[in-house]
């Protein structure tokens, strides 16, 4: 329901979660973030319920921030609002995390397709198999940008996608069809968000992205593709509205 995305300096976890917070008017009924530390690990937390929950979460079992993270708010479409169902989700053996807005409609194909490839699942959702084909597909590429435009190519609905990787601090890569992404810019830092409010408090620069396109941020740039590869020039526009 909800999506942020940062790269920048070592406070991801407070502008996620400052973040999740303006998008909460939207409605939502579990949360998570994922970090990429600057140890090269990644580490997560995700729970059902309020926002508050996952504060309180991260009280308790504190993760590495790292310059490099996304946050989510899940509206349960396909399994229920637990812990498990909520995003993050990971795969390459925890060392990459992905998170979806949306419903990937041809998901039962694509989760027959990995189960037969020995694949386990940790969830009920939709999102997960979007985990697992672009932690195939970086496998294969090495470069989570292309990996992430070979998976988009195959999905069917409705998405706003997110991936990090431990293998790729500083690099945030994002994805959308028929669903929202907004890039905002920052000064040796980056943001996306599923709306505006997602960064406002931090900049007033943002830039659209265009229906099935793919932006890939770092600290100090922004590169958006069409799901061709082709590259495009985004637009950018400034916040009007106050924080
Ligand atoms: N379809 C996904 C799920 O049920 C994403 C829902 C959302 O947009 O928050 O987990």
């Amino acid at each position: 329901c909800g999506i942020v995305g940062y790269v920048g300096s070592d406070k991801s976890i407070e502008v996620l979660l400052g973040g999740l917070k303006r998008l909460e008017y939207r409605g939502y009924d579990s949360a998570g973030v994922a970090v990429v530390g600057p140890d090269g690990t990644l580490g997560m937390r995700k729970k059902a319920g309020k926002l508050q929950v996952l504060v309180d979460d991260l009280a308790e079992h504190p993760l590495a921030n790292g310059a490099t993270g996304i946050g989510h708010t899940r509206w349960a479409t396909h399994g229920g609002p637990t812990d498990g169902n909520a995003h993050p989700h990971l795969s390459d053996g925890g060392r990459l995390a992905l998170i979806h807005n949306g419903i990937i409609e041809n998901f039962a194909e694509l989760k027959e397709e990995l189960l037969l490839e020995g694949v386990q699942f940790a969830s009920e959702t939709d999102s997960e198999v979007a985990a697992h084909l672009v932690a195939r597909a970086y496998r294969e590429t090495g470069d989570l940008t292309e990996a992430l435009r070979a998976v988009v190519n195959r999905l069917e609905g409705a998405f706003t996608l997110l991936v990090v990787h431990a293998d790729q601090p500083g690099v945030v890569v994002g994805a959308r069809r028929n669903s929202p992404l907004v890039i905002g810019l920052g000064d040796g830092e980056n943001f996306l968000g599923s709306d505006v409010a997602a960064f406002v408090e931090f900049t007033q620069r943002a830039m659209a992205i265009g229906q099935d396109q793919i932006v890939t941020i770092t600290p100090s740039h922004v590169a958006v593709i069409d799901f061709a590869g082709t590259p495009v020039e985004a637009q950018e526009f400034e916040v009007t509205w106050d924080a």
